[in-house]
């Protein structure tokens, strides 16, 4: 077995020439998944974050009509995870290396001919750099960017739903479908930084004051939600309902950026 699956329209997997000789290249989108290598508590893989961005782009490109122009770049494994500093098994790059990572993957597609990028980013503490990083780039290579993101409508209690940051309910579930192997559900535990009912002083992340958190101060596990409530239906469903919904915006995107370049 080779992978990725989506080799015809996976840019490492062409030659120079292939490369080349793509057509309007200005108007095919090129998409980059962002994830990270960190602790995952004592029940799944440090690789969660970079293995869920290859396996949502799998499966929804597997949706995607053949006649889509849409192409998929190298992964970027390596996240902003010093959150997770504590615990061994996090390897994470600093918030300079990410953005500048994202700002040469950009400017040597910009080189290439491409004018269209966004982003799958698995890991939340990527995304403030890389919403500075893509907002550099539409400003200073005038390239259209932004992120994809899949629309899942998961129903979980409102402690989860709250506070529920890490290798929780919907991480577990979601490796459970994609690769059962890799996660020891004996180990899965629960464990949330405080109680729905005795917040004490942290809040929800959209509350008005936020707080910035490091995991070894809020988590003696690692896991931040109930990992022991995970299971492989639950993530069947939503990773399917997720793939369908990124799948859409990628042929909008795609039938957009033929039309405009954008
Ligand atoms: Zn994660």
């Amino acid at each position: 077995m080779i992978y990725p699956a989506y080799r015809n329209r996976y840019l490492p997997a062409m030659t120079l020439a292939e490369i080349r000789a793509l057509p309007n290249k200005q108007h095919v989108p090129v998409i980059i998944g962002t994830g990270a290598i960190e602790q995952h508590g004592r029940h799944l893989p440090v690789a969660v974050d970079a293995l869920l961005a290859e396996a949502w782009l799998e499966r929804s490109l597997a949706l995607l009509k053949p006649e889509t122009k849409l192409l998929v770049g190298p992964p970027t494994t390596f996240g902003k995870s010093n959150e997770h500093s504590g615990f061994p098994g996090t390897i994470y790059i600093s918030k300079k290396t990410l953005r500048r990572q994202l700002l040469s993957i950009a400017t040597q597609l910009h080189t290439w001919g491409f004018r269209v990028m966004r982003v799958l980013n698995m890991h939340g503490g990527n995304t403030a750099v890389l919403e500075y990083t893509l907002s550099e780039i539409e400003s200073e290579l005038g390239m259209s960017v932004g992120f994809l993101r899949a629309d899942v409508k998961m129903e979980f209690s409102e402690q989860e739903e709250l506070y529920g940051f890490h290798a929780g309910e919907v991480e577990t579930s979601w490796m459970l479908e994609i690769w059962p192997e890799s996660v020891d559900m004996a180990e899965a535990t629960c464990e949330f930084p405080v109680s729905l009912d005795d917040p004490g002083q942290l809040r929800p992340e959209d509350a008005p004051a936020t707080f910035s958190w490091a995991s070894s101060d809020l988590s003696d596990s690692g896991v931040m939600g109930d990992a022991s409530k995970a299971s492989a239906e639950k993530g069947k469903r939503w990773m399917e309902q997720g793939s369908r919904s990124l799948a859409e915006a990628m042929e909008n995107l795609a039938e957009r950026s033929a039309m405009t370049g954008s």
